[in-house]
């Protein structure tokens, strides 16, 4: 039963990793001071801490169906929430926004119109929020195969995003301060590479293939 198993990792971690790691537990129950927000997709086959190893402590996660952010002053509150949260509150000083390969958000964005019924909702959030990336995709891309159409719509959807990140008083402040940066990340599940947007190329590059510590062009804004 598939249960049984979530318990038993629940006590696994509590005798194994827990308990090696007690000072670090310890520590984060007097606060947290996470370095990123990480924003991703819903997708099960996405784990930000696991693909960026990273400790409890280090990302702030705000995950939804397909990554996106509603411009500032949309309807919904809550990505806006944690996004002035993470920034306003914790100071975080990156953003990444990680969208991923064969993500059933986009497919459905593509073919949004056949969702109306059997699931209003996603329904009304992807046509809500996702309308911009899906225009882009249609207008521009009309002769693409239906796999290379969704990696566009995926690759897009993350700028958009980005783009809709900026919206925000706060995130708008800091980067003009120029102490926040945004950065646009492509996770592919099959490889478990990550592609990070540079900004100069105007595409998608491998980040294994960039020398640390990641030079400016791989901001999107700054
Ligand atoms: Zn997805």
């Amino acid at each position: 039963m598939p249960l049984t198993r979530i318990i038993e990792g629940v006590n696994q971690f509590h005798d194994s990793y827990f308990a090696n790691h007690r000072e670090l537990f310890e520590e984060l129950s007097q606060g947290q001071s996470p370095d990123v927000l990480f924003i991703t997709c819903s997708d099960s086959r996405i784990d930000p801490c696991l693909i960026t190893q990273s400790p409890p402590g280090r990302l702030f996660v705000m995950r939804n169906v397909g990554n996106i952010i509603p411009t500032y002053g949309a309807a919904s509150i809550t990505e806006a929430a944690a996004i002035e949260y993470a920034v306003q509150a914790l100071g975080v000083k990156e953003i990444i926004v990680c969208g991923h390969s064969h993500c059933g958000a986009m497919r459905g964005l593509l073919q949004v119109g056949s969702l109306s019924e059997t699931m209003p909702m996603v329904y009304s959030w992807l046509r809500t929020h996702g309308e911009a990336t899906r225009r882009l995709v249609i207008d521009n891309y009309p002769n693409e195969t239906a796999d290379r159409l969704l990696k566009i719509a995926i690759e897009q959807n993350i700028l958009t995003q980005i783009e809709n990140l900026e919206t925000y008083p706060v995130v708008r402040s800091r980067l003009h301060a120029g102490t926040l940066n945004l950065h646009a990340w492509m996770y592919e599940i099959e490889t478990g590479s990550v592609s990070v947007f540079d900004a100069a190329q105007r595409k998608f590059a491998l980040l294994e293939q960039h020398s640390f510590p990641v030079p400016d062009p791989l901001i999107v804004t700054s």
